[in-house]
């Protein structure tokens, strides 16, 4: 591999007049792409020395030579389309160059980051767009896409490679630059962008790129995306659920720990949310419930009390504190030092890596933001509320004194009513419910597991459709489906926004491929729920098998208007070139 390393600079030096052919480029600067961003330091060490070593016979000259292409390439008028290879493979270049050996304050010159930022910017909207089996032809030989369960799965910088290839390249750029504002040039004192671009850049490239990481991008170039924002001190992955706990932190009723500093001050906080997104800075759990930690404060509400180190930054720690409730923190050029401090010793690995401006790895992943960990059998420690299920299956806790056999979740109250009004009112009402330790969720085990998930995660969990989904029963499957239908109700009486729309569309997916024994039971269900959208889905699913099922005596279950229903579909289908089956 390493000697592949000096054969690429031989690459990069026959291609300085771009003779070679893309297909021998690509693969090649890949692999050296790969060693230079391995995770293994020695690898990436021996890579950038060897390819440094053969870089004097291009010097400064290739750089120049390739900016120039970039530069004529994206500042034709938006007519011309782009010469997306050429431009694929001076980023490639580009990217060997700056990874090879620092590069400081190159906008002096020419500008390159308003050109990469162009390149950007246009792959976000689609105008250039170049996956790897277009440019190397041995891959139209291999095994794409997915086989079945066993998933190949995308790679990791992703579909487009042009967005990745200029991410790297910016981001190393901007990295490299001090004390310089990256719009107007001028000098600064501090930061990379002066009072005045301030606003006009993050409206205008910033808000670009905050928008891309909520994409189904992949790791490769949502990471860079992260790390650049964070040069401008926007840091972390703001996600939807993130946003909606950042007014826990500032809601004391549930609040249940004191973070004590030395200058007296003290800081209301949730033992369940540090515990699963930044233990470090508790004692640890044993400690924590063994002790006689807990007191009672001056309304009579027991809290536990931690007493932070001399040395943590009262600034700094409400940063880190915004970190762990949101997932997403701004972090001003003043504060960074102690920040970075602060987020190394609470091992915050990803904000740490960014504060430190740190190279993404190869196939290291993006966080997600994420508070399922809160679920775990340890940090079950710390929850107030149960949900139980409606359900008559049983099912043994591993939560030590827990004594409740029917389907259950220990949960907690703070996480609970960011996603639900439903049950934030409930738990102020002081109604005798809000008292209670156990919750009642009219929903059966499914579909409540499912919304546990959403409740942490943001996100329904779904369902994969390869040959496990296709193995399992009809009646299997038909608890799956409903269990959509019953979130779907459950969402109107308990405002969740957005899990109506989510269920739908899990709903419909899994329709395609389920068996119609199962889809039949469904729409008879849905409709028994009142959710009419799911009914539609259904009955579109199974509209084209109607006489079939009509002769096998399936549909006995279904009532007058569910028959029409499907009646009335069948005519379509049929009137639409369907019927000749
Ligand atoms: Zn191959
Ligand atoms: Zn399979
Ligand atoms: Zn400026
Ligand atoms: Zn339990």
């Amino acid at each position: 591999l390493l000697v592949c390393s000096l054969l690429a600079t031989d690459v990069m030096r026959k291609s300085s007049p771009m003779t070679l052919s893309k297909d021998v480029q690509e693969p090649a600067l890949r692999a050296v792409l790969m060693m230079l961003l391995s995770p293994n330091g020695y690898i990436q060490y021996e890579a950038s020395f060897k390819l440094s070593e053969g870089l004097p016979y291009l010097g400064d000259g290739y750089l120049n030579v390739l900016l120039s292409s970039l530069e004529s390439n994206t500042t034709r008028s938006v007519a011309t389309s782009f010469d997306s290879f050429k431009i694929m493979t001076n980023l490639m270049n580009l990217a060997c160059l700056v990874l090879s050996r620092p590069y400081h304050n190159l906008l002096n010159k020419r500008n390159p980051i308003d050109v990469l930022s162009i390149i950007i910017k246009e792959c976000l909207h689609n105008n250039i767009h170049i996956t790897r089996s277009k440019v190397t032809s041995h891959l139209h030989f291999c095994f794409e896409g997915s086989s079945c369960c066993c998933y190949l799965g995308e790679e990791w910088e992703g579909e487009n490679i042009v967005l990745y290839y200029g991410l790297v390249g910016l981001f190393n750029l901007l990295r490299s630059t001090t004390l310089v504002c990256v719009q107007c040039k001028r000098k600064l004192d501090v930061g990379i962008l002066c009072h005045d671009c301030r606003d006009q850049y993050t409206e205008d490239f910033l808000i670009v790129l905050q928008r891309a990481l909520s994409q189904s991008l992949s790791s490769g170039p949502k990471l860079y995306i992260a790390h650049i924002l964070s040069l401008f001190g926007l840091c972390g992955s703001p996600s939807k659920l993130g946003g909606k706990m950042s007014s826990a932190l500032d809601n004391n009723d549930l609040a249940d720990l004191e973070l004590l500093l030395s200058d007296g001050e003290s800081i209301n906080a949730h033992t369940a949310i540090i515990s699963a997104r930044c233990p470090k800075l508790l004692p640890s759990v044993k400690c924590l419930l063994g002790s006689d930690e807990k007191v009672k404060d001056e309304w009579g509400k027991s809290v536990y009390r931690v007493q932070m180190s001399d040395r943590v930054d009262s600034h700094a720690l409400k940063k880190i504190l915004e970190y762990t409730y949101t997932g997403f923190v701004m972090v001003g050029d003043d504060i960074v030092k102690p920040v970075r401090t602060l987020a190394k010793y609470c091992h915050l690995k990803p904000l740490a890596e960014m504060l430190q401006k740190e190279q993404p790895r190869w196939n290291s992943d993006y966080t997600r933001y994420d508070l399922t960990v809160a679920l775990g059998p340890v940090e079950h420690s710390f929850s107030d509320i149960i949900l139980e299920a409606q359900s008559n299956e049983e099912m043994k806790c591993d939560h030590g004194p827990c004594q409740l056999s029917t389907p259950h979740v220990h949960s907690h109250k703070t996480v609970l009513i960011m996603s639900c009004d439903y049950l934030r009112a409930l738990f102020r009402s002081g109604m005798h419910e809000s008292f209670s330790d156990v919750i009642r969720v009219p929903l059966g085990w499914q579909a409540l597991d499912k919304l546990v998930h959403w409740f942490y995660s943001g996100e329904l969990p779904s369902v994969a459709l390869d040959c496990r989904w296709n193995n399992l029963s009809s009646d299997e499957q038909r608890s799956h489906l409903n269990a959509y239908a019953e979130l779907s109700s459950l969402a109107e009486f308990w405002f969740l926004e957005g899990v109506k729309e989510e269920s739908l569309s899990a709903a419909s997916s899994l329709l395609g491929s389920s068996t119609s024994a199962a889809a039949v039971e469904f729409v008879a269900f849905a409709a028994n729920l009142g959710q009419w959208e799911m009914v539609e889905a259904g009955v579109r699913s199974v509209a084209h098998l109607y006489p079939r099922l009509r002769d096998s005596g399936r549909l006995e279950r279904l009532d007058e208007e569910l028959l029409n229903m499907l009646r009335t579909e069948y005519v379509r289908y049929s009137q639409h070139g369907g019927g000749g089956n």
